[in-house]
């Protein structure tokens, strides 16, 4: 058997006024997607557990079937898989932005979308700079101002006082006064003084003078948070004794396949953006299912194009997700039978908030030994309308990858 899941990001949505109280999914013309609940079935389930916050981090980990309460540490340990960072027992990676941080307030989480090549000697200048004060700390340099920092336990700040501090995303706070988001809790001041140590290293830095001299905003500062120990994920080889791959834009989800034992497959002009490379992408799953028995094709679009409430842009990403991945899947289902194929979200990005939102969320799969069910239309009302809820979200993949004929019932409490 051959599993095929894809993810559209954020897809589910609430119902918008303007058109009509219809939601997205109910506007986009989706006639593969809809093939997929005809020939299969449809159902709700809840990849953001109660008390979770409504992450991209937390609900993929629920669709690959890990168990979020006891998987997720935290999103940059996730982040340092994808670069092939090991973090030892007594290390706590966090994310570190370079932001720009003017008169006390967030002016940009971004520190005006730095280029990789002029973020690179920046960190490189922070290791150089924190060696002798704070031998503790490591920085890697990705891409952008998307960076980390690896954080050794010491006898005065403890592996469990890192984990518990209290940091928030410099994203949730632009244009506010920053004092009252530093990160707070118990060993907290050490996390504080590193970041505070950024501040004269990046204003001697010549790329930052250069940058303002062309006019764009310096990295004043770097931003710690997201912090974890090691995400607690079973390889797919043990837990599901299969093997195989993901295709993705977004570092997140590459980073829980490293964690899973899975190959990650790049693929060029992959931008998660609308603009991606869609017929790339379903090309690299399709050919991933020959040396697999399992590939999780992810796409970004549904769920950037809610942040920035643009209704139109997220209907054409779903638009494009069912024409240009999900109907070729289904061309190959056609040719080989003997395969399934599961299509969902991993939770609400709603146009009206354009953020986040926890809740069931409609899934649909058909396939090998899955009974039609009788619905025919993909939607979240049309899920509603099905007598299957899956509360244990990450329980869904087990029987989807269970090669038994589908008994989904004995996972769903009506
Ligand atoms: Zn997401």
């Amino acid at each position: 058997m051959k599993y095929i899941i894809l993810l559209g990001d954020g897809m589910a949505d609430w119902p918008l006024p303007e058109y009509g109280d219809r939601t997205p999914l109910e506007v986009a013309r989706t006639p593969a997607i809809d093939t997929v609940v005809r020939l299969g079935m449809i159902g709700q389930f809840c990849p953001i557990p109660e008390g979770l916050p409504a992450g991209s981090d937390v609900g993929n980990l629920s669709m690959f079937g890990y168990d979020p309460r006891a998987a997720f540490t935290g999103r940059a340990p996730i982040e340092a898989a994808n670069q092939g960072i090991a973090l030892a027992a007594d290390e706590v990676a966090f994310r570190c932005n370079l932001v720009n941080i003017e008169q006390a307030r967030m002016r940009d989480f971004t520190a005006g979308h730095i280029e990789t090549e002029e973020a690179r000697p920046l960190i490189a200048a922070l290791n150089a700079a924190y060696r002798e004060q704070f031998p503790e700390v490591r920085f890697y340099p990705g891409v952008s101002y998307r960076h980390l920092a690896v954080v050794k336990a010491t006898e005065t700040v403890s592996l469990d006082s890192l984990r518990r501090i209290q940091a928030e995303p410099p994203h949730n706070i632009t244009d506010r006064e920053v004092a009252a988001y530093l990160p707070s809790g118990a060993g907290s001041d050490w996390i504080r003084a590193m970041m505070d140590q950024s501040v004269g290293v990046l204003a001697e830095a010549p790329e930052n003078s250069a940058r303002q001299a062309a006019g764009k905003l310096p990295a004043t500062s770097i931003w710690l948070w997201g912090q974890g120990t090691a995400p607690e994920v079973e390889p797919y080889r043990t837990k599901f004794g299969l093997t195989g791959a993901v295709i993705s834009a977004v570092d997140l989800v590459m980073g829980i396949g490293v964690c899973a034992g899975l190959e990650v497959v790049r693929v060029p002009g992959a931008t998660g953006w609308i603009d991606t490379n869609y017929e790339g992408k379903v090309q690299a799953g399709l050919d991933a299912l020959q040396r697999h028995d399992f590939v999780y094709i992810h796409l970004e679009a549904p769920d950037e194009t809610a942040h920035q409430g643009r209704a139109d842009l997220k209907i054409q990403a779903i638009e494009d997700f069912d024409a240009r991945i999900v109907a070729p899947c289904l061309n190959y289902l056609a040719q080989h039978p003997d395969t399934r194929i599961l299509v969902a979200p991993d939770h609400y990005t709603t146009i009206q908030t354009k953020t986040h939102a926890g809740g069931p969320v409609p899934f649909a799969l058909c396939g090998a030994g899955v009974p039609a069910d009788g619905h025919g239309r993909y939607s979240e009302r049309e899920s509603r309308e099905s007598d299957i809820l899956i509360e244990q979200g990450y329980t869904l993949i087990e029987s989807f990858l269970n090669p038994a004929p589908l008994d989904i019932g004995a996972v769903a409490a009506p």
